[in-house]
């Protein structure tokens, strides 16, 4: 399983001069490990770091177990490097060759598909779920008293409120809440334990509404969103209907960063749009939120003396006067420099919005 903390590790790793990073999609309805193999080595014919090229396919021969749907990896033979994630996320796949491990695609899955935590909730108990790069990591359980058994005597509510069993309700109700309540304070250890990025709830909306009202604030702040759901659903159900949820509910997340980067810009306040804007703030440490449309690369200048990485063509580097040197991609090193600096990077898909402005854009610290 691939964690933020194997991606801070990557990000601080630099080879002494190349090293090669590979993507591989693995999916078996694509084909057997024998196609894989043949599209890899596909891939590598332009590359010319053969002991890199001989320590992966090694890798892929022998000890790749080709249970993923796909798989990073990245080696610097030379300095004796190599690591390799299986992925329950199918990737497209690509090589390149560069200084440090290419992490983009890793960064746009972590955000897309890291850090779940999933309750399903009902009167008597939750069902606690925690998924993280499309595989479940965690489950657990909890039970309280029993509601069902006094259910009986006394029916539903309204007819508690007709008739005389209107103690019974109470009580029935009483349970329920108490064990609701006990389901949240449960639930709140789940997730700080897992350290869950993003809450989806299960379960009907009553009972959605109370649990929801009694959890603590800060974990309030990460649901993402709800839907009915059975306690005796299955952990493949819970997973198919919580990426979609997730999917959903980062789609409209993303929608308003992008609002909200575009409407700082024009502020010029918060925000900034289009590429060299958006790397002048990336050098300064202002971004908070880097976002980039999916698949955007631009060849760019990094100065040789600041790290300073712009489109544009200038003799002197505006910050301290050095020399640029060409890059190939201005984009990736963006990625780079705000993921070491603590900044979040969202890899956004079809996003009409920021196509129309540039293809990236950024949310600011000041
Ligand atoms: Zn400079």
């Amino acid at each position: 399983m691939f964690t933020r903390k194997d991606l801070q590790e990557l990000l601080e790793y630099k080879a002494p001069t190349s090293m090669l990073s590979v993507y591989l999609n693995t999916e078996p309805v694509e084909g057997g490990a024998e196609t894989h193999r043949l599209r890899l080595r596909s891939l590598l014919k332009e590359v010319a770091l053969h002991e890199d090229i001989q320590v992966i396919e090694r890798f892929f021969d022998h000890e790749f177990d080709w249970s993923g749907r796909s798989a990073a990896v990245f080696s610097c033979a030379q300095d004796d490097y190599f690591q390799a994630y299986s992925i329950q996320i199918p990737v497209r796949s690509r090589v390149r060759v560069g200084e440090r491990p290419h992490v983009k695609p890793l960064v746009d899955m972590l955000d897309s598909y890291g850090g779940y935590g999933v309750a399903l909730v009902d009167k008597q108990g939750a069902r606690l779920f925690y998924f993280h790069m499309g595989e479940l990591r965690e489950q657990e359980g909890i039970m309280g008293e029993s509601v069902r058994r006094t259910k009986r005597g006394g029916g539903s509510a309204a007819q508690g409120r007709r008739g005389g069993a209107a103690g019974q309700t109470n009580h029935v109700e009483e349970v329920a809440e108490r064990n609701i309540k006990e389901a949240v304070d449960f639930s709140a250890r789940f997730f700080a334990e897992n350290n869950v990025r993003r809450i989806l709830l299960g379960g009907t909306e009553d009972n959605l509404a109370i649990f929801r009202a009694q959890l603590p604030k800060a974990w309030q702040s990460l649901v993402v969103g709800s839907f009915p759901m059975s306690m005796t659903a299955t952990h493949n159900e819970v997973l198919e209907r919580a990426m979609q949820v997730g999917r959903d509910a980062e789609r409209k997340r993303e929608i308003k960063l992008v609002e909200a980067a575009i409407t700082g810009a024009a502020k010029g306040r918060g925000g900034v749009i289009r590429l060299d804007d958006t790397l002048s703030a990336v050098h300064e440490g202002r971004v908070h939120t880097l976002l980039i449309l999916d698949g955007f690369r631009a060849p760019g200048r990094r100065c040789q003396g600041c790290g300073y990485v712009t489109t544009q063509s200038m003799e002197a580097c505006v910050f301290c006067g050095n020399k640029f040197e060409q890059i190939p991609d201005a984009v990736e090193m963006a990625v780079r420099k705000v993921m070491q600096t603590g900044g979040e990077v969202e890899v956004l898909h079809d996003d009409q919005v920021l196509s129309k402005h540039g293809n990236i854009g950024a949310l600011l610290r000041y």
